[in-house]
C-alpha cells in the first residue's frame, strides 16, 4: 500500500485508466485499491451512514472516513466540500455528488460546494469548452438543476467569483508542487490542467485556513479516477505552512453509461441521460440501453443477467426503494420480465422524475445566473 507521491507510477495510471480528465472506466478496482491503499467500506461504516450509496456499493472507498464518522457521533462540524467542473450539460452521473453532498450536509457538514467554471475552461480542449464565458453558460445550466436537487445559495461558491485569498493560497500550494511530481501522476505537463489541479487543491483546503472555518476534518466526494488528486491533496497538506486535518475522501463508482465501457459523461451524448433531456428522448435511450437479456424463450427459461445491464445499473443509482428494486433484480434473474416491458418501467420512473426536475428548474435558473454572474 502505497501513499508517498515519490512512489507513484504513471504507468499504472494508463495502464489502469486513472485519468480524471477521461470518460473511459476502470476495468480492475481491485488492483487499483491495492496499489493506492484505498480503504473499503465496511459493515461498520455502512450502519454509520445510512445513505442506499453506501448499501449498493456505489460508495466503494474511502481515505479517512472514520473522522467524519467520530464528527458525527459527537454532534461536531466538519467541511463538507466537493463541486463540480462545469464542462457540459448536468446528467445524472453528477447528480451523484449532489445526493452524497446533501446527505453529509444533513449530518452536520458545513457546505462549500464549488461550481469550478475556471477549472472547466482551462482544463478541457477548446472543441468541448471554447470559452470561459462557455465554461459559465455551463455553470448557469449545472447550477439551476443542482438547485433543483435541494441545494441553496449558501451551499454554493463559483470559482471565478471567489475571493482574493482563495486564489493567493493556489499561489502558495503551487509552490510545493515539483514538475516531476506531477508528471509522474498525470503522465504530461499540460498548464491549463496544472492550472485547474492547483485550483482544485485550493477549494479542497482553502475551507481550513483561518479566514474560514480554521483546522477541521473535511470530506470530498470523488469518483474513483479523481483519487489522484486526493492523494496530491493529502501529501501537500502535510507540506504546507499550516496545522491543516488531513482531508478525509469519499470514493464512488461511476454510473456507468448506456453502453458497455462508456460512463455517463457530458461529451458523450448518447450514453448519458441529462436532466435536460426531453424525457421523450430519455425514454429512447432506455429503451435502446445495453441489457443483459437473452433470446426470449432461454430468457423465460435461464433469467436475465442484471449484473451486465447498464438499465438495472440505472436503477440502482436512481431507485430509492430497496424493495423496487430488489423486484426487478428477482423478476430479472428468475425469467418473469422480458428486457422491453423491464425498460418501459425504468423508462416510465425516468420519464416522471425528469419532469418533476424539468419543472423545478424554471424556478431555480434566474438565482442560478445571478449566482454565477450577479
Ligand atoms: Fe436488464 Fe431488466 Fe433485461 Fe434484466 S430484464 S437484463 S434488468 S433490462
Amino acid at each position: 500500500m502505497r501513499e508517498n507521491l515519490n512512489e507513484y507510477t504513471h504507468e499504472l495510471f494508463m495502464d489502469q485508466k486513472i485519468d480524471p480528465w477521461s470518460s473511459k472506466t476502470i476495468k480492475n478496482y481491485k488492483r487499483v485499491f491495492e496499489e493506492f491503499g484505498i480503504e473499503r467500506i465496511g459493515k461498520n461504516l455502512r450502519k454509520k451512514f445510512p445513505h442506499f450509496f453506501f448499501r449498493r456499493g456505489i460508495v466503494i472507498g474511502h481515505r479517512d472516513l472514520e473522522k467524519i464518522a467520530k464528527r458525527v457521533e459527537k454532534n461536531q462540524p466538519f467541511i463538507n466540500i466537493t463541486g463540480i467542473a462545469t464542462s457540459g450539460k448536468f446528467h445524472f452521473g453528477h447528480k451523484i455528488i449532489i445526493d452524497l453532498f446533501k446527505f453529509f450536509k444533513e449530518l452536520g457538514g458545513i457546505s462549500y460546494f464549488a461550481i469550478c467554471d475556471i477549472d472547466a475552461y482551462i482544463s478541457r480542449p477548446d472543441r468541448r469548452v471554447p470559452s470561459l464565458a462557455r465554461a459559465k453558460e455551463y455553470a448557469v445550466e449545472n447550477l439551476s438543476y443542482i438547485l433543483a436537487l435541494g441545494l441553496t445559495e449558501k451551499d454554493i461558491y463559483v470559482q471565478s467569483k471567489k475571493e482574493q485569498r482563495y486564489y493567493e493560497f493556489a499561489f502558495e500550494i503551487s509552490k510545493k508542487i515539483t514538475e516531476s511530481v506531477f508528471k509522474a501522476v498525470y503522465g504530461h505537463l499540460h498548464l491549463g490542467k496544472i492550472g485547474a489541479t492547483l485550483l482544485q487543491f485550493a477549494d479542497i483546503l482553502h475551507p481550513q485556513l483561518p479566514e474560514y472555518e480554521g483546522k477541521m476534518p473535511s470530506i470530498t466526494i470523488v469518483g474513483i479516477d479523481q483519487d489522484p488528486h486526493m492523494r496530491l491533496v493529502r501529501d501537500l497538506t502535510r507540506r504546507l505552512p499550516y496545522n491543516f486535518e488531513l482531508p478525509s475522501v469519499l470514493i464512488t463508482r461511476h454510473l456507468e453509461g448506456l453502453q458497455p465501457g462508456t460512463k455517463m459523461s457530458s461529451s458523450d451524448q448518447q450514453n448519458t441521460i441529462f436532466l435536460s433531456d426531453d424525457p421523450k428522448v430519455a425514454v429512447e435511450k432506455i429503451i435502446k440501453a445495453f441489457d443483459g437479456g437473452r433470446p426470449a424463450k432461454e430468457q423465460r427459461k435461464e433469467g436475465g443477467r442484471p449484473h451486465i445491464c447498464k438499465v438495472y445499473d440505472f436503477a440502482v443509482f436512481n431507485y430509492e426503494s430497496d424493495k423496487k428494486l430488489n423486484e426487478m433484480y428477482y423478476n430479472c434473474k428468475a425469467g418473469n420480465v422480458l428486457c422491453y416491458d423491464c425498460k418501459c418501467v425504468v423508462a416510465e420512473f425516468l420519464e416522471k422524475l425528469l419532469t418533476h426536475y424539468q419543472k423545478k428548474v424554471k424556478q431555480t435558473v434566474k438565482l442560478a445566473k445571478k449566482i454565477v454572474y450577479g
